[in-house]
């Protein structure tokens, strides 16, 4: 059975005014535009997701400085509020850092945000964003003692293989609970999920690719024969996707 995850949150602001700007991109709105945050995650959640991911992709201290903690909590809050009453859960993303930060730093950061995300109660802590299963390694050991689920999220290039070179399956032994693919095209998401699915036969994986303008007419069912293909877990949608791809995603995947 394939469940549905939420879409972007990221680029969603944008399409609904916010302006993603230095030095704290959409962790920005967390403080600055609380309620359009909490109508998007709500917008997914009436689109039938069953995972809305707070908003804490630039919650690191790289970015926030200070504030990390305070804004994770508060993010997580949001997202618990949009999805009350419902049967939805809800993740905290843990994204990957820069390489210009030290990898003491960037593992100390990760150590940081993991801890609070943990301790605002989230339901899954998902590692995103990450180009090379060494950077992933780094943020899983950062979430090694988090008590639910851990995902691993990697970004794939056209091949399959990790954007930042590496390989691919090492991912699989990293001790994620569901490892994905994500933020990335329909075909570097298949080829991925080829050389996932043939490493390992019952790993619980998960797609949740970028939407292309030119891959509107063909995101969700593509995805919906990914999801039946490989046997996913979960699929959703990153940059570029909307409530409506989510809906449109629920239709073609019924509960
Ligand atoms: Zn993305």
């Amino acid at each position: 059975m394939t469940r549905i995850l939420d879409g972007a949150v990221g680029t969603e602001l944008a399409r609904r005014g916010f302006a993603l700007a230095e030095p704290s991109f959409s962790a920005a709105a967390i403080e600055g535009a609380p309620e359009l945050l909490r109508a998007i995650h709500r917008d997914y959640v009436d689109a039938d997701a069953e995972l809305v991911t707070a908003g804490t992709t630039c919650v690191h201290r790289c970015w926030v400085g200070e504030r990390s903690d305070l804004l994770a909590h508060a993010a997580v809050r949001i997202a618990r509020a949009a999805v009350a009453g419902r049967n939805v859960k809800v993740a905290g993303a843990l994204a990957m850092i820069p390489a210009h930060v030290a990898m003491d730093e960037r593992a100390a950061q990760y150590e940081e945000t993991a801890t609070a995300l943990a301790d605002s109660s989230v339901d899954i802590v998902v590692c995103e964003s990450f180009v090379e299963p060494d950077e992933l390694a780094l943020a899983a050991r950062a979430c090694e003692r988090f008590v639910g689920q851990r995902w691993g999220a990697i970004v794939p290039r056209a091949d399959g293989t990790p954007l930042g070179g590496g390989a691919i399956e090492q991912v699989l032994t990293l001790g994620f609970d569901v490892v994905a693919v994500h933020c990335c095209s329909l075909d570097a998401a298949t080829a991925a999920l080829e050389r996932l699915r043939s490493a390992s036969a019952t790993a619980a994986l998960a797609a949740y690719p970028a939407l292309a303008p030119a891959d509107a007419a063909r995101f969700v069912p593509t995805l919906a024969s990914l999801a039946d293909r490989f046997s996913l877990a979960w699929v959703g949608g990153c940059c570029g996707s909307t409530p409506r791809t989510i809906a449109e995603l629920r239709r073609a995947i019924p509960r």
